[in-house]
């Protein structure tokens, strides 16, 4: 049976049992916020299962296209080495929307996999919820399949549950020896090694759960089955992996021949041969539902599958572009069944080619880099990447630490990821040394106290600035650069500390950690920084009177203006974010920021300066935003896929745990059509309500690398005092010129061109002063040449040499030095007049006399400057200058 076929016979099989045929779905689901991407045939039809909706008919059946790539279900790394995971599949199922229950979703089941498939019934299991004898006697009864092929297992297998609430219950499902002839193995061997494979869950829709946790019966309970069609053609076409049934073959033989490498000799090219299929199927068909690469949501997703092809292709030895060029023959397997993919192909190939080419080129030279420390580590001792070479090639080349993990997998060589971590928080610690922070967390006592401490550390402080009677875990003493394990810190001592609760954020996304104080009875310390690592927060504090020891109880207390000022910053971080996607386009990308009480910083990916205009619409929309006193809408613990679908921000390199907290500010309504929102995930601190914020002001805008641009503002009474001192400075200098400050601006001006006029002039003076003077003393005649030395008053360069010349002129035939001083330093200048350059040479001149004060110097045979170093040095240096030029016109007399 071919893979249409298969479809086909299942669908056939529902219809005549009265079942709706449903199309799949696209990808991306509609109207369901909570999915990035459709990942099971239920999705579109959750809305009847959950009563919202009235079903057409109260039975269906679909063959769905499923992307497992996020959340909940995520197969991405297993795919490669897998040969039943995929990204992108086709989920067979059969739907009942309180209509059929247990008895006939296991009989229609049983039915189609025997007797419409053909699978021996000796090769078959089916596991049940421990619980449920109902569907244990069902299968007994309906398959006569022996007691011991009706298997019980637990929750974490057979209990299926939409979500923390709504719709659940238990399931069934069915495997398939796919070894048949070999003998019987125990279950547990069978099912973890795959020749018991799982083709079809069944499941029975029988409770609610309710916000409480009970479980109510729902009274008309449903059916939601699914049946992987890669994994049921393989197991009817009699091929060992789904790779060779033929739904992949004629990918597979395509890819091998692009690559010039054969499938199924080197198990190594195998598995970048099975990548580079299955992901060109999943972007094909997300380019096909319109998915476009990007930095976030569904985009990021596409993005990291497609690079992740690329990066297997490359190992398989394509060094140019090569998904678009395999795009056709996924058309040719799927694009009868989803016409979709055959009107995408021409737009899918050109945005394969840009995506490609561009990771290409990053990637070319960090690869590259991965090798040769891989060959080192081959060579050294340890044999394994070290973490300090890891962190080169994460800090230097950019590769992110999971493509780093890959290709050492593949190439069976270990990583250090402890010592990557160490480096890591090394270079934190050396940019906050770096930053001129006052006080430096150093990273052997963060090391110290991990041994310590175990579990993570709660954080109270969202509300809360106060916790009492916590208990010291652990202690550390701190004094240079090094850092001890303690059991006491007494008064003057530096140290830092770990509790179990806290109430202090720890530095982390820009935010600074807060400061405050810690009490007990008998001291007192002031905790001057707090880091986190790993869960773990420390405290980094000097004890300011009395002891402190493990196991006493202190009473934790936040700087609490510490803490709003910051809150403030943080809150307009956002507001600014947004405003800026608002004014400059939505292409701009956040790469990084800081959070201080004083002052905020954000740096985002723009091309060039921001236009006075943009600057002052990004203020004025934040302004806006703060006087509307919005309050925030803070949500902890959501479904991160369900956050980025929603729109929140996922930033590319960052790692996100499942749950999330995200942050959303009601939008701001400027107009009919002008909504500017704001929606990020943020463990952050923020104000309440953005009326706290009170004011916001930009400081600056500049560049700091290349296509990313660095914002600094202020807010609150960091803004205000911002506002006064201006304030201040306008009086002030519109006292001190006498003008009100309105004037101020013109007055200035009109100031500055005074200035410069007046500089000419007493510019122009000075040449005249020093040409005027007379010549006494300065003058004197050598071998007939008339040489004029002279020290004049400082001036800028060209003014001296414009005396030179007008000196010159005036001697007529002759040799002009002159020099000047001021602060340190000494100008020379030397002019010979055009009938003597082939006896005295300005240059050497210059630079001779420049040696006698601590300076070098030289030019031409008309006219050289030169400087030197040591003022005092100036007047006989000066005296010498009638022998320098005696000695050249000697020597230039000896020569002719
Ligand atoms: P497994 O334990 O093998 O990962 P699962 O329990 O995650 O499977 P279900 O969520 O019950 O699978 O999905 C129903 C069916 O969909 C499975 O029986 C299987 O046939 C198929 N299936 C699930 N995940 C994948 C995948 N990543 N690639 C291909 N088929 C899959
Ligand atoms: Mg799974």
């Amino acid at each position: 049976m071919n893979s249409r076929d298969i479809r086909a016979s299942f669908l056939d099989y529902f219809e005549r049992h009265d079942h709706r045929v449903v199309a799949s779905a696209p990808l991306v689901p509609h109207d369901d916020r909570t999915l990035l991407f459709t990942n099971a045939g239920m999705v579109p039809f959750k809305s009847f299962f959950l009563g919202e909706e009235e079903p057409p008919s109260r039975r269906a059946v679909s063959v769905q296209k499923c992307m497992r790539v996020s959340g909940k279900h995520n197969d991405l790394e297993n795919v490669g080495p897998s040969h039943r995971h995929h990204t992108f599949f086709e989920m067979l199922g059969n739907f009942s929307f309180g209509d059929y229950f247990k008895a006939e979703a296991i009989r229609y089941a049983w039915e189609l996999v025997t007797e419409g498939w053909g699978i021996e019934p000796s090769r078959l299991f089916a596991t049940v919820f421990e619980e449920d004898d109902e569907a244990a006697d069902l299968w007994k009864a309906i398959s006569g399949l022996q007691p011991e092929r009706v298997l019980r297992c637990g929750a974490k297998e057979n209990f299926w549950a939409m979500g923390d609430t709504g719709p659940c219950g238990p399931c069934s499902e069915i495997f398939v020896d796919v070894d048949p002839e070999k003998p019987p193995v125990d279950w547990a061997e069978g099912s973890e090694s795959g020749r018991y494979l799982e083709i079809w869950n069944l499941v029975f829709m029988q409770f609610e759960r309710r916000a409480d946790g009970e479980l109510e019966p729902l009274p008309n309970p449903s059916i939601d089955t699914g049946a992987g069609l890669e994994r049921i053609a393989a197991v009817l076409q009699g091929v060992e992996s789904n790779y060779d049934s033929d739904l992949f073959r004629p990918i597979l033989g395509a890819t091998a021949d692009l690559a010039g490498v054969a499938y199924g000799t080197v198990p190594k090219s195998d598995v970048a041969m099975r990548v580079v299929a299955d992901h060109l199927r999943a972007v094909s068909f997300l380019l096909a539902d319109g998915v476009v690469p990007s930095n976030e949501g569904r985009g990021y997703v596409l993005r990291r599958i497609l690079r992740r092809a690329v990066r297997h292709g490359m190992s398989l030895g394509f060094e140019d572009p090569f998904l678009g060029k395999l795009l056709p023959v996924v058309s040719e397997v799927m694009g009868s069944v989803y016409p979709e993919l055959v009107q995408a192909q021409a737009a899918s190939a050109v945005s394969l080619a840009t995506e490609e080419t561009k990771f290409l080129e990053t990637l070319a030279a960090g690869s590259r880099q991965v090798q040769v420390a891989i060959e080192k580590a081959r060579a050294a001792e340890s044999g394994r990447l070290d973490g300090q070479s890891v962190f080169r090639l994460y800090d230097t080349f950019g590769l992110p630490l999971e493509i780093i993990r890959e290709i050492a997998e593949e190439e069976q060589i270990g990583l250090d990821e402890t010592g990557f971590n160490v480096a890591l928080n090394e270079q934190r610690a050396r940019s906050r040394a770096a930053a001129g922070g006052a006080h430096k967390l150093l990273g052997d006592a963060e090391r110290l106290l991990f041994a310590a401490v175990e579990g993570e550390t709660v954080f109270s402080g969202y509300q809360q600035l106060a916790l009492s009677e916590v208990p010291v875990l652990a202690l550390a003493s701190s004094e240079g650069e090094s850092a001890q394990g303690a059991e006491r810190l007494t008064e003057g001592q530096d140290g830092i500390a770990v509790f179990p609760k806290t109430p202090f954020y720890a530095e982390a996304g820009g935010q600074l950690g807060d400061r405050g104080r810690l009490r007990w009875s008998g001291g007192e310390a002031e905790v001057v920084d707090v880091q986190k690592e790993k869960g773990v927060t420390f405290h980094v504090l000097k004890v300011t009177d009395g002891e402190l020891a493990t196991g006493d109880s202190v009473n934790a207390e936040v700087d609490s203006a510490w803490r709003k000022a910051t809150q403030r910053n943080h809150t307009a971080t956002h507001l600014l974010h947004a405003a800026l996607r608002h004014v400059l386009g939505e292409g701009v990308r956040q790469a990084g920021s800081l959070v201080a009480p004083d002052r905020l910083r954000f740096d985002f990916t723009f091309g060039r300066p921001l236009k006075p205009a943009e600057l002052a619409a990004i203020e004025e929309i934040v302004n806006e935003w703060i006087l509307e006193a919005e309050v925030l809408e803070i949500t902890t613990d959501r479904e991160f896929e369900e956050a980025v679908s929603a729109g929140a921000m996922a930033l590319f390199g960052e790692k996100y745990t499942d749950r999330v907290r995200t942050v959303a500010i009601p939008p701001l309504v400027r107009a009919e059509n002008e909504r500017v929102e704001s929606l990020e995930l943020c463990g952050g601190c923020h104000v309440a309500n953005t009326g706290e914020i009170g004011l916001f002001v930009v400081t600056s805008e500049r560049a700091v690398a290349s296509g990313v641009r660095r914002l600094e503002a202020r807010t609150g009474e960091g803004a205000r005092e911002l506002a006064v001192e201006r304030a201040r400075l306008l009086q002030a200098a519109a006292r001190a010129l006498s003008v009100t400050e309105e004037h101020l601006p013109e007055e200035v001006v009109a100031l500055a061109g005074r200035q410069r006029e007046l500089e000419r002039e007493v510019s122009k003076l000075r040449v005249k002063m020093v040409s005027r003077s007379d010549n006494e003393g300065s003058e004197v005649e050598i071998e007939g040449v008339k040489v004029m030395v002279r020290e004049v008053p400082s001036a800028p360069a060209n003014e001296i040499r414009n005396m030179a010349d007008v000196l010159k002129a005036r001697i007529g035939s002759g040799v002009v030095v002159l020099g000047s001083r001021e602060a340190g330093k000494v100008h020379l200048v030397a002019a010979v007049s055009a009938d003597l350059v082939d006896r005295v040479h300005a240059g050497k001149l210059a630079g001779a006399i420049a040696a006698k004060v601590g300076g070098r110097g030289g030019g031409k045979a008309e006219f050289a400057q030169a400087g030197g170093k040591e003022p005092d040095q100036l007047p006989n240096a000066l005296e010498c200058v009638p022998d320098l030029v005696r000695e050249q016109l000697v020597s230039s007399g000896v020569e002719t």
